[in-house]
């Protein structure tokens, strides 16, 4: 359904929520819901190219692992799950964007005590129409600051628990730059919703080995594979904003983003401040990837 104001054409999404697809302003989940009152949920963000989903079997993968780790019910099997994310690119018809996906503990009374184990769990899925492959970043770079992690220990699991990435993400917007990467112990964890890699000046890529202490990005994992392919050395361990700023070349990766070079750190450039060789290459050799494999 398309509504027209004016000169702006407003999309009327189609949202999933608990068995019901329905226009977006007429979805609504429980006040009780926990993942409202507890950020008591987790969730999935899976890019859509070309109208097919990428790396789903791997997010749906994840999501299990975080559904367990937390002890939280199974709102359905991958089949189930596929065919929700296919019938919502349907409606929307939604060409390049995401499919963002929660699963709550569900709706109960106000308590620190989780409900008891039959509380169905609430499913709320929802798409974002967006370019994600040619965007202006690419061939720009982004830049980003450092900032403090004071998110809990926890950050394999993929909870909707952002307030500081989201403090962090605004706060870095707020000092005119593009995103942060949080730094624990003297060390890079990750960017606020991505993660944080760099080309050394042999050009060995490092990237921070996979703990309790970075989200396991699904990103991550299929570049690290091509990069593999592509004889590019790889270094699981990890680095300082020292090292980084010092460092041929720096890039984040995600679902939303792919490869994204970073050109920026606290005001210093990487190499020679523009995207590296590297970032670019695996960029194009992800996007490739994502079009073959998607489903
Ligand atoms: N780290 C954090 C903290 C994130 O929020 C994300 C994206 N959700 C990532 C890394 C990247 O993960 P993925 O490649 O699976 O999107």
């Amino acid at each position: 359904m398309a509504a027209t104001s004016g000169e702006a054409r407003f999309q009327m999404r189609t949202v999933y929520v608990n068995g019901e697809y329905r226009p977006e302003n007429e979805a609504s989940v429980s006040v009780f819901d926990r993942g409202f009152l507890f950020a008591d949920a987790v969730y999935e963000v899976t890019s859509v190219l070309g109208g097919r989903l990428v790396d789903f079997s791997a997010h749906m993968a994840r999501l299990k692992r975080s559904l367990a780790e937390l002890g939280l019910p199974s709102p359905g099997s991958e089949a189930h799950l596929l065919a929700i994310h296919r019938e919502l690119v349907r409606r929307n018809d939604l060409d390049e964007g995401t499919i963002y996906m929660q699963v709550t503990r569900g709706a109960a009374d106000r308590d620190f005590l989780f409900p008891s184990e039959d509380t169905p769990p609430s499913l709320v899925l929802f798409t974002q129409a967006n370019t994600l492959v040619d965007k202006p970043a690419a061939r720009t770079g982004l830049r980003v600051i450092s900032v403090p992690d004071l998110r809990w220990s926890r950050r394999d699991i993929k909870t909707v628990q952002l307030l500081y990435s989201s403090m962090a993400k605004t706060e870095a917007k707020r000092r005119g730059v593009d995103d942060a990467w949080m730094v624990e112990d003297g060390m890079v964890t990750e960017g606020t919703s991505n993660n944080a890699h760099i080309v050394a000046e042999d050009g060995t890529l490092v990237t921070r080995a996979l703990s309790h202490s970075i989200l396991h990005g699904i990103t991550r994992a299929a570049v690290l594979k091509l990069a593999e392919e592509s004889d590019i050395r790889i270094e699981e361990r990890s680095f300082t904003i020292e090292e980084a700023k010092r460092a041929r070349e720096a890039f984040i990766t995600s679902a939303s983003a792919f490869v994204m070079p970073v050109v920026e750190i606290d005001g210093t450039p990487i190499g020679d401040g523009k995207p590296g060789p590297v970032a670019t290459r695996l960029r194009e050799i992800y996007i490739r990837h994502a079009r073959d494999t998607a489903i």
